[in-house]
């Protein structure tokens, strides 16, 4: 345990399997490994399944698969046990059975019986009144004879809920606004405020990092934990949401760019992905931006969390990742590249790769950029000033000694130099007759990958 080191640290990520795998559940769970390992902590992954309308057991695997990807690997859950187990809510419901009973004999709770059409009125009642809405207690002080359907309701004492926030400082909310809020619904469901502290209380976790949207719901759920007699978590951290480029939040219902395995797909690399994400809520305070994920857990520190959301930056992102491709060493990039890529044989593959790396961003752009060596593009639509500056450039090829990637530039610079024309007024044409595409290698290698006559004909071909 280093110096600074918490003992005894466990935190959680409860994500709902409701769809795709969503980038906030990858940023909180990235922030939650950062605290563990510095903590030499527990991290446990909990699926909170309960909302069975929306709930899917294909979408708990598609979770696994994206924390996998990223190497944020879990110590308890539910395919890895532990002994705070059951890891699903929609094995614990008797858990919330017995605490709901709990809440009920020392009264803190009650059975309310009103009908979705009353709780209606009332809160069009408030509305008109202007005040805000909270809940009139009337199961509480009358309830209704001869009725048989009920939720359960926690009977907020009052006063204010103060914790620790480790991003914000001290936190306070009045509980007297909030009203009896529902804690087990008629169908027997806990709801989210009921269930979760309960969890955390019996799973153990000394502190909770998640979105910003639960700041307001911790007050609820720390009422919760008090009238069950639980010692509280020790602090909150409330991250950052991520925000769409327009500034709304990136949903999953609204944006797909929300989807975390869309980005494995077109070739990020994960250790690119969790750098990207750590500086989309947190800054080092300094201009460094590569950071590996040790690198990550020695330099993070709640106290530089931007409290507002985090817009997503596609462009930094891409440059991140670039950076962390350029940083590969070849052999590195051609396994990562390999499986893309099948129609090219290894050693072109070899070839292609110091070229590819000085102009990627993500590992799906080598497959347009070098697909002229198994595909005869089109021939081009040249200008017919294209064509005249296809003519010298072809007689010089044609004279090059050893066709290698730098004596082909030089050479095609050169006559550019001749016809005093800029390098890429030659270059172009020759790349789009070559590859029938604007962006390709470099030009000596995109040239260099080809054998000779194969080039030379493609060339021949566009002056015609
Ligand atoms: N299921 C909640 C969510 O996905 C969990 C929130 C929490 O961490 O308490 O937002």
């Amino acid at each position: 345990m280093g110096v600074s080191e918490t003992p005894g640290v466990r935190v959680r990520i409860a994500p709902s399997p409701t769809g795709f795998a969503h980038l906030g559940t990858a940023s909180t769970s990235l922030y939650n490994v950062l605290f563990a390992r510095a903590n030499s902590g527990v991290f446990v992954l909990r699926v909170d399944d309960t909302d069975i309308q929306r709930n899917r057991d294909e979408y708990e695997k598609v979770i696994y698969e994206a924390l996998h990807w990223l190497g944020l690997d879990w110590d308890e859950g539910p395919d890895k046990g532990g002994d705070h187990g059951p890891y699903r809510q929609s094995e614990r419901l008797d858990i919330y059975k017995q605490h709901a009973n709990r809440l009920l004999e020392a009264k803190n709770a009650y059975p309310c019986y009103c009908t979705a059409e009353e709780l209606d009125a009332e809160r069009k009642q408030a509305q008109l009144e202007k005040r805000a809405y909270v809940y009139s207690r009337r199961c509480l002080d009358n309830p209704p004879a001869g009725r048989t359907e009920f939720a359960l309701r926690f009977h907020v004492p009052g006063g204010k809920v103060r914790f620790n926030d480790m991003v914000r400082g001290e936190v306070s909310f009045d509980s007297g606004l909030f009203g009896d809020f529902i804690i087990v619904k008629s169908d027997g469901y806990p709801t989210y405020n009921f269930a979760s502290p309960i969890d955390d209380a019996t799973m153990a976790i000394t502190h909770v990092i998640r979105g910003e949207e639960h700041l307001p719901n911790t007050p609820y759920q720390l009422l919760v934990v008090d009238a069950l007699g639980y010692q509280r978590p020790q602090a909150f951290a409330h991250m950052p949401l991520i925000l769409a480029p327009d500034g709304g939040k990136l949903s999953k219902r609204k944006h797909p760019e929300a989807n975390l395995v869309l980005y494995r797909d077109q070739g990020y690399l994960p250790e690119a992905m969790l750098n990207y994400l750590a500086l989309l809520g947190w800054n080092p305070g300094t201009e460094r931006e590569i950071f590996s994920l040790d690198e990550l857990v020695e330099a993070f520190s709640f106290d530089r969390v931007q409290h507002g959301g985090a817009r997503f930056d596609r462009r930094k992102l891409d440059w991140i990742n670039g950076e962390y491709i350029r940083a590969l060493d070849d052999d590195e990039l051609l396994a990562r590249l390999k499986p893309t890529l099948t129609e090219l044989d290894e050693a072109t593959l070899r070839r292609a790769v110091p070229a590819l790396k000085t102009r990627m961003r993500t590992l799906a752009e080598a497959r347009p950029m070098l697909e002229y060596l198994w595909t005869e593009p089109a021939p081009p639509q040249l200008a017919d000033i294209d064509k005249e500056r296809l003519k010298p450039a072809a007689v010089a090829l044609s004279l090059v000694q050893g066709w290698d990637a730098m004596p082909i530039h030089d050479v095609l610079a050169q006559v550019a130099e001749s016809a005093g024309l800029k390098p890429n007024d030659v270059f172009m044409p020759i790349r789009l007759a070559v590859t029938g595409k604007r962006i390709s290698p470099p030009i000596g290698d995109t040239l260099a990958l080809l054998p000779k006559e194969v080039a030379m004909a493609r060339i021949t071909r566009a002056m015609e």
